[in-house]
């Protein structure tokens, strides 16, 4: 069954100088609408889980399990890995606990030394289980749990410093934030992406708040060694506007389109249709 850590995706990502999507899941429409997706495309999908998703999904095992169940259905014959995404340290060891094939851990409110400490015991922890481990050095601006910050840069010596832990791959800050960018944001850092680099080596790198930043920087981050690119909003903004056209149509009053399943349907689509623009503009498609 293709249901695997982040590992192999990403050094071959890396290799071939495409990314891998992280996708959040929100409900279950999401899980059908990427794992479809992933299968249209002949790509390969990481599937995301805030702390919130993981409460409302009835927590990680549920979702594990209805992940691969839902593989097992849909006949899914391309690599899925399923994935905590900024998780505290409690969220990944239940996480851990849970099935997941790969973890975040997000450590980069605490000091330095206090992040490191408890990404080594993640990943410890972890890799027993053959699960990988995302890590995260600076924190990433925008609203990140509850705070609210304009694109931190992380230290490159600060990165190898984690990266030296054995980490599968890295979360570091270079300007980018979560949910809408405003308009007066300056851009993607890739002096600090290249230095960071550098100091890392071949550690695949992911790019998160990969909402609204320009096509353009997306595929110059990609060629500067970013492997994985975290999208939530977009597909989070398509779900609920498809929702607002049906109902707004008054389709919800036609025929059954009262039922939950005809409601959620041009959302689902809407959903799957973003997750393969992305996929497209990452370069995953038919590397599965
Ligand atoms: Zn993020």
């Amino acid at each position: 069954m293709p249901y695997v850590n982040a590992k192999e995706m990403l050094t071959d990502a890396k290799k071939n100088h495409y990314a891998v999507g992280h996708f959040n899941l929100n409900n279950m429409e999401s899980v059908r609408a990427f794992l479809l997706a992933a299968e249209e495309k002949k790509s390969p999908i990481i599937l995301g889980v805030s702390g919130g998703t993981a409460k409302y999904m009835g927590g990680y095992k549920t979702i594990a399990d209805m992940v691969r169940d839902f593989m097992d259905f849909l006949k899914i014959t391309v690599p899925v890995c399923t994935h905590v995404d900024h998780g505290t340290y409690e969220e990944a060891l239940a996480a851990i606990e849970g099935g997941f094939s790969s973890v975040m851990f997000d450590g980069s409110k605490y000091s330095i030394d206090e992040n490191i400490e408890k990404t080594r015991h993640i990943v410890e922890l972890a890799h027993a289980k053959n699960i990988t481990v995302e890590a995260e050095v600076g924190a990433i601006g925008g609203e990140e749990d509850g705070r609210i910050s304009m694109g931190e840069c992380a230290d490159p010596e600060q990165c190898k410093r984690i990266a030296d832990l054995g980490i599968d791959f890295l979360a570091a800050g270079i300007g980018n934030i979560h949910g809408k960018y405003p308009a007066n944001w300056p851009g993607l850092r890739f002096d600090v992406l290249a230095a960071i680099q550098e100091k890392t080596g071949d550690l695949p790198l992911v790019l998160h708040g990969g909402s609204g930043i320009p096509d353009e920087m997306v595929r110059k981050a990609i060629t500067l060694g970013v492997s994985k690119v975290n999208v939530n909003t977009e597909c989070q903004i398509a779900f609920t506007e498809a929702t607002r056209k049906f109902i707004e149509e008054g389709k919800d009053r036609e025929g059954r389109g009262f039922t939950p399943r005809a409601l959620l349907a041009p959302g689902l689509e809407a959903t799957k249709a973003k997750c393969i623009e992305k996929m497209e503009l990452f370069g995953s498609v038919g590397r599965a």
